[in-house]
């Protein structure tokens, strides 16, 4: 299925990720094509931080690079950039037709000001500001990445917390024009969890997003669990002005999952496309 007037995909991972062990750049640019999506924004994870395992160790799909250092402690593989910025300008020859963003998808940009700068001279065309870890619980001045963060807090505690560190990142000035998954830590929700209280968290959610609108930055509509659109109406009534979609697909099979119904419903909520197929949607 393919459609014209489908936002561009903003949030995409290839083999350049320490993560993404089924990317494929060349393919995704095909997949790309194939969908009829206007760009895509590659956006390579840029990682800094030393994250304690969480209880029951590590589990990821597939094989990750990085190493283990002599606190136990994971950190990831640093991004070849040099090779990842080459493999973009390759897909723009062969794929001349769709437009490519070369980005990164920055994690906790706020804390790692010094790394940051010394990225900041690539110029990168799409940043994405993510949030992956979270202060451990147990051992001050350490962090647990998100499913150690769950388990120390339960998953409201773990909400709850990523939203007071999404709030700090959005008034930072880390360079980032889009906010990643705000709905992050959701991906650890299961049913027996029973519904989440968005009543008691609207207070929260919605402060996070005034600070975000404040700072003119997007608010990402991440497609790997589709964010509530309780979540976007909130945006749209903070004043924020653009919305950002991305799958973040690690596989070219996951490119523009669930395209179709979530476009639709962000614009119910309010956003529809500009003029330029690539850019963001804006609000109306
Ligand atoms: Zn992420
Ligand atoms: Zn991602």
């Amino acid at each position: 299925m393919t459609g014209s007037g489908w936002p561009a995909d903003d949030h995409v991972h290839s083999q350049y990720s320490w993560d993404a062990s089924a990317g494929d750049m060349e393919a995704t640019c095909a997949r790309a094509v194939e969908l009829g999506l206007p760009a895509i924004s590659f956006t390579e994870h840029a990682d800094f931080g030393a994250w304690r395992p969480p209880p029951g160790g590590w589990s990821w799909k597939g094989t990750v690079r990085g190493r283990t250092d002599e606190h136990g402690r994971f950190m990831t593989e640093p991004l070849h950039v040099r090779a990842y910025v080459e493999a973009v300008q390759r897909c723009r020859h062969l794929f001349p037709d769709l437009r490519i963003r070369c980005g990164i998808e920055l994690s906790e940009g706020h804390r790692f000001p010094a790394e940051v700068a010394e990225l900041a001279g690539w110029g990168f065309e799409r940043v994405v500001g993510s949030l992956h870890a979270l202060p451990d619980l147990h051992l001050p001045g350490e962090v647990v990445e998100m499913r150690g963060a769950v388990a120390q807090r339960g998953l409201l505690g773990a909400v709850r917390t990523y939203l007071d560190e999404a709030a700090v990142m959005a008034a930072s000035d880390a360079p980032f024009e889009v906010l990643g998954h705000l709905d992050y830590p959701l991906r650890y929700w299961t049913p027996e969890a029973g519904p989440l209280p968005w009543a008691d968290l609207e207070e929260q959610v919605r402060h996070v997003l005034t600070v975000l609108a404040g700072s003119g930055r997007a608010l990402e509509v991440n497609t790997t669990r589709p964010m509530e659109m309780l979540v976007v109406r909130w945006w749209h009534a903070a004043g924020g002005q653009a919305v950002s979609f991305g799958s973040d697909a690690h596989a070219p099979e996951h490119l523009g999952r669930r395209w179709r119904e979530v476009a639709d419903a962000v614009s119910v909520a309010g956003f529809r496309p500009t003029t330029d197929p690539t850019a963001f949607w804006s609000r109306t």
